[in-house]
């Protein structure tokens, strides 16, 4: 009679038609939501284990990126809600104020052919929140469809109003403490974007472009000319001087005099300045403080003029201090386009002296890769090094640790090369800058609440047209979503300080280091311990996952096609310790096998188990007499105990030692994070120990009525309850349909809040016993299969002992005479064969194999096989081995090949030739065996 728990399961694996109502019965259940009282830094008694998300950007559609960096997450949480910390994964996302303005932009002008300028701020800023309230969080839904355990009572926004709260907070304290500044300076500005742009979001891109050298010639001395070279001649319009170093011989008796800028035809001086360095081309530049971040600030240590000759649409014109400067047919022009109008004009004149190659980095904006423009004007910055010296600290002496550890040089390297913050946008779509100023007495005012008169003089004030910066939201993030800066917020004080920030590499800089830095200035204590930095998403080109590529793959096609649990362990058993992950786009079916078939492979173990288990009541294990238990049971308990640590091992502390905020000890980075080793540990008990070893053993106690089928059920349902458990966090629809049915399951018990299993100490390393009986079972195997001995023939094999000669205590062999004598009927039927034990070395061919104890093996090998055919064989192979070997080592002791090949190579040929070695000594005594000699 089949048992009930099976008639509910599926011969075949649907996940489609399992996931969507377990993460319902989750959710039900409350098994996400974290409860901030049972937190022991609020009198709890539970460890609080918390982890915010990278928000994504609100009108952000899922992507594999997303996949590997939430799945990546949920594998921590689950695996710590488990273990009994109090686990809370805050979810959220970021109204990302640049590209959801591009968004909405491009939809206005696609349907209505309008600016934002012809729709004007109010209604722009209007039809962007219902633009997201229509259609924004979608991510979030498909974030579920994962298997996110995200506590979506507590999902976040950057514009919420209490977020919006912590942004001026935030904003207002810095200004206060002089951190936040408005600065007249070169910026990064994207002419399409029309806004200013952080040093990160002008991305470099490395391009072979051109450098032109002009020469400007000496004002009353025009037969002499100073050379300089540029990438970007239409930026000369704006030259207000050119430079030359103060030690540089060459250019000692002009300095102090005058060149006339060709085109503009203005006389401009020669500076000494030692930004120009002699070693590079003429060791003359020309100095365009309105252009160029570097010839700013010359200008400002000279005290120049700054011309602006290119406006916001990177159009050429006079825009101010540059009266006369641009001439009428270049006026009005495109810059690429006044580019080639200069260069043609300065080949006509002849102050071309010439054009070359050249490789340098042109800065694109991140948002629509539109070449970004230098350009001056007045910003908003935050002053970084002050802020950056505890975050670097933080790191430096292991209060928080990234992982993997070599990014940790990459961090130190850019915090101490840190530079100010450009945090204004000139964007509608974001937080509005808390500044007013007022016209009548010049006052500005930073606010946390809007204000409408001049706290000076009652004037009228209007405020700062600017928003921030996208991220100085997210800096805030683990703060803002807890529920700071209320410094009583419940959520606040039970889970802050977070403890693992898990994303990608590529915003370690825009988001992490801000982060941190943030943490310690307005909380004083670090935001996380752990940065856990993945890999990256890649094709099979290893190229970068994106959109405009389209190679991307939407996991949404994956969770349809093969379900959530099939793309976790493919990308979690992918996950190699900063290592990109490649999948190919255009084969789904391959990419993502590794997961699939793991969870046929699982379901169909669950499926044999559960039915040749019974529905009747099972034994705990703990009420088992210990005597009871077999050789194989103790064996399979022994193997749980030892992955339990392995998988521990892999994946580390989950929290530094001691008190929040306790130190990593040196080199912890490199240990722990380990999301592909513990899926291998765990793969490899439940396919190689469970089901290719115990439950074979097994089957035979299964059948029995007697006694024993009892501990085998109590043993085989403990053992594969605890592996569903430590497979859990990785695939957790599969695992908790299977849970479900395990005999004796309450209805209300859900695998997603059951315990971690722990190690039982009780159960001392049986292991050495039952290797003894595996070695032999896969010896005699290995036999049967060398000697292609027909599966259906039955095997007579002896079992030797070991010769005094081997050199072995006598107690050794004892013990596994016991053992082999005992298991010895388990051997015969797991190998087909007639196993006894050796009363003396049989004579005639035979076939050997030495197990762990030295015991051999021997199965007798006339009447089984041709020996005669068999033994030609052999040898001849052995020849052809001998041969091949003794050319292969006259080459190894060639010097001329030894100095004239690659390392690698000859390091191949060597160990190819120990290869070929240990092959030759195991087939001599294969022939010696076979044919007597
Ligand atoms: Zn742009
Ligand atoms: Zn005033």
């Amino acid at each position: 009679m089949p048992s009930p728990s099976l008639d509910s399961l599926p011969a075949q694996f649907d996940p489609v038609a399992i996931e969507r109502p377990i993460y319902e019965r989750w959710r039900a259940a409350g098994v996400f939501t974290a409860a901030a009282e049972r937190s022991n830094r609020v009198g709890g008694d539970r460890e609080p284990f918390t982890i915010v998300i990278p928000p994504p950007n609100v009108t952000a559609v899922l992507h594999m990126g997303h996949g590997l960096d939430n799945v990546a997450q949920d594998v921590l949480v689950r695996w710590r809600r488990m273990a009994g910390d109090e686990a809370l994964w805050v979810p959220g996302t970021d109204h990302a104020g640049i590209a959801t303005q591009n968004v909405v932009e491009k939809l206005i002008w696609n349907t209505e052919k309008k600016t934002r300028f012809d729709v004007g701020r109010a209604e722009f800023v209007e039809r962007t929140e219902a633009f997201v309230r229509e259609t924004g969080g979608a991510i979030l839904k498909q974030l579920e469809a994962i298997g996110s355990s995200c506590d979506w009572s507590r999902t976040a926004y950057t514009l919420s109003p209490e977020l919006s709260r912590a942004v001026r907070e935030a904003f207002v304290r810095l200004y206060e403490k002089g951190l936040v500044y408005r600065g007249h300076r070169v910026i990064h500005w994207c002419p399409r974007c029309l806004t200013s742009l952080s040093d990160e979001e002008a991305e470099p891109h490395e391009t072979t472009g051109k450098l032109y050298h002009i020469a400007y010639p000496l004002a009353g001395e025009p037969s002499r000319s100073l050379v300089v070279a540029t990438t970007r001649p239409e930026t000369m319009l704006g030259d207000v001087a050119v430079a030359v170093n103060p030690n540089d011989e060459r250019y000692r008796d002009l300095i102090g005099r005058r060149v006339v800028l060709p085109i503009v035809n203005l006389e401009i001086p020669v500076l000494a300045d030692d930004y120009a360095d002699p070693a590079f081309g003429t060791g003359v530049v020309k100095i365009t403080p309105a252009h160029d971040a570097n010839d700013f600030e010359v200008g400002m240590r000279h005290k120049l003029s700054m011309p602006v000759v290119i406006d916001e649409h990177a159009v050429v014109r006079e825009v101010s201090d540059a009266q006369g400067r641009v001439p009428d047919e270049l006026r009005g022009l495109d810059r690429f386009e006044a580019r080639e109008r200069i260069v043609e004009r300065l080949q006509a004149s002849r102050q071309l002296v010439k054009v070359e190659a050249h490789q340098h980095s042109v800065r694109r904006c991140y948002r629509c890769d539109t070449i970004v423009e230098p350009r001056l004007s007045d910003q908003w910055f935050v002053r970084m090094k002050p802020l950056a010296e505890p975050a670097l600290q933080a790191v430096r002496d292991g209060t928080i640790r990234i992982v993997p550890d070599r990014w940790e040089g990459v961090y130190v390297h850019w915090m101490e090369n840190i530079r100010d913050w450009n945090i204004s946008r000139q964007l509608w779509w974001g937080h509005r800058i808390p500044v007013w100023y007022c016209d009548a007495c010049r006052m500005q005012t930073a606010s946390r609440t809007d204000i409408d008169r001049c706290p000076k003089c009652s004037g009228a004030v209007r405020q700062d047209e600017d928003v921030l910066d996208t991220w100085f939201s997210s800096w805030l993030w683990p703060l803002s979503t807890l529920g700071w800066p209320d410094a009583n917020a419940r959520d606040y004080r039970a889970f802050y300080p977070t403890d693992v920030l898990v994303t990608g590499p590529d915003i370690l800089f825009f988001w992490v280091a801000r982060m941190i830095m943030a943490g310690y200035f307005f909380d004083g204590r670090h935001p996380f311990h752990t940065v856990f930095l993945h890999g990256i998403m890649r094709d099979t080109q290893h190229r970068k996952m994106s959109k405009s590529l389209a190679n991307g793959i939407d996991p949404l096609d994956v969770v349809n096609l093969y379900g959530a649990d099939a793309l976790r362990w493919t990308v979690v058993s992918g996950m190699g310790l900063g290592v990109d992950q490649i999948l190919d786009p255009n084969n789904l079916e391959q990419s993502f096998s590794p997961g699939r078939n793991f969870a046929t492979k699982l379901w169909n173990i669950g499926r044999f188990l559960l039915g040749n288990l019974g529905s009747d009541s099972v034994m705990p294990l703990t009420e088992l007499a210990a005597t009871r238990l077999t050789r194989a049971d103790r064996w399979i308990l022994s193997r749980l105990n030892e992955t339990i640590t392995n998988i521990e091992a892999a994946l580390g502390a989950p929290r530094p030692p001691g008190k929040v905020g306790g130190r990593w000890p040196q080199g912890a980075a490199r240990l722990g994070m380990r999301l592909d080793a513990y899926a291998e540990v765990a793969r490899r008990f439940v396919w190689d120990e469970v089901a290719d070893w115990y439950v074979e053993v097994s089957k035979g106690r299964l059948g029995d009525k007697g006694p024993d089928r009892d501990v085998a059920r109590a043993v085989l349902v403990h053992v594969f309850d605890r592996a569903l458990r430590l497979l859990h966090p990785i695939v957790p629809f599969i695992t908790e349909a299977l849970w479900q049915r395990l005999p004796g399951r309450n209805e209300d018990e859900l695998l997603a809040a059951a315990a971690w299993p722990r190690v039982d100490e009780r159960l001392g390393a049986a292991e050495r016993e039952f290797e003894e009986v595996r070695a032999a079972v896969t010896g005699i195997r290995r036999l049967r299969a060398e000697y292609a001995v027909p599966p259906g023939t039955v095997v007579d094999v002896l079992l030797s002992p070991p010769t005094e000669a081997a050199g072995l205590a006598a107690a050794n062999g004892r013990w596994a005479e016991t053992v082999l004598r005992e298991e010895a009927p388990l051997i015969g039927r797991l190998t087909k064969s007639r196993v006894a034990m050796a009363a003396q070395t049989p004579s005639g061919a035979a076939a050997h194999a030495v197990l762990p104890s030295h015991w051999s093996i021997i199965v007798p090998l006339e009447g089984l096989i041709d020996v005669g055919r068999e033994c030609e064989r052999q040898r001849s192979e052995l020849a052809s081995l001998e041969k091949q070997l003794s050319s292969l080592g006259a080459r190894l002791e060639n010097a001329n090949f030894l100095t004239r090949a690659k390392p690698e190579i000859v390091e191949a040929e060597r160990a190819k030739h120990r290869e070929w070695s240990a092959r030759r000594l195991v087939l001599a005594e294969k022939v010696k065996a076979l044919c007597g000699d």
